[in-house]
């Protein structure tokens, strides 16, 4: 029977931030499904050279050469202000009118306990929202969109996550980092503690050695609503346990 083709939506505090399940989202591109990003922060403190007006714009046009790169759409910023995310109502609203403009069929997001308060706050957000989304008292304004999946991407260093399940994404690694390299102002930024692009290479391939393949990236599914997680859906074919 032919697979079902789905949208998956990766909504995440910071453009690079995708670079925690990039692999997957160019699997489902690759595949021929739809991979939608959405950024939360304008991320404009990004640089300790490159002031915060000037910068917005340049992380905005790395995002969409990312995306492009990985083969996903980009949705747009949200405009939030960098490192003072918080899931306020505000926030929820512009994430619900975002998924129910994509409509998607899977939304992922950080974890609830990664490193950094944007992450925290936009997990915390993203899971409220993908329920509002479906309400239709909640601003009916847009149409309602019913989320068949959420889950939770990795910890930006792996630390304090433990994973659920792996996607296998051996075959689109080379791609996941050229995309990763389009966030060239990152590169350097985040560079300055070591090479940015190779801790990830290092990071999916460790999570690849936990499954018996190359390279991987690990999950978590909700555990809000047992209908979030009741199966894996789209992800079952893809999908490598230990
Ligand atoms: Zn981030």
């Amino acid at each position: 029977m032919k697979e079902k083709k789905v949208c998956v939506m990766w909504i995440g505090a910071h453009p690079d931030d995708e670079s925690q399940c990039s692999g997957t989202l160019a699997k489902f591109a690759t595949n021929g499904h739809r991979a939608v990003i959405c950024v939360v922060s304008k991320a404009e403190k990004g640089s300790l050279v490159i002031p915060p007006d000037e910068l917005v714009p340049i992380r905005d046009k790395e995002m969409r050469e990312a995306a492009k790169i990985l083969g996903a759409e980009y949705y747009g910023n949200l405009g939030e202000t960098d490192l003072e995310v918080s899931a306020t109502n505000e926030l929820i609203h512009k994430i619900v009118k975002a998924i129910r403009e994509v409509r998607p069929d899977i939304v992922i997001t950080h974890w609830e306990r990664d490193y950094q308060r944007d992450h925290i706050s936009t997990s915390r957000a993203v899971t409220h929202a993908v329920l509002c989304a479906n309400h239709p008292l909640y601003d009916p304004g847009i149409s309602s969109a019913i989320v068949q999946r959420l889950y939770y991407s990795d910890t930006a260093s792996g630390l304090d996550f433990d994973p659920e399940f792996w996607i296998d994404v051996s075959d689109v690694e080379e791609i996941k980092l050229k995309s990763l390299e389009a966030h060239e102002s990152q590169v350097k930024f985040m560079g300055r503690a070591g090479d940015f692009v190779e801790a990830r290479r290092i990071h999916d391939r460790f999570r690849g050695l936990q499954v018996g393949c190359r390279y991987a990236e690990a999950f978590k599914a909700t555990r809000r609503r047992s209908f979030l997680r009741a199966e894996l859906g789209p992800f079952k074919s893809l999908v490598r346990m230990p």
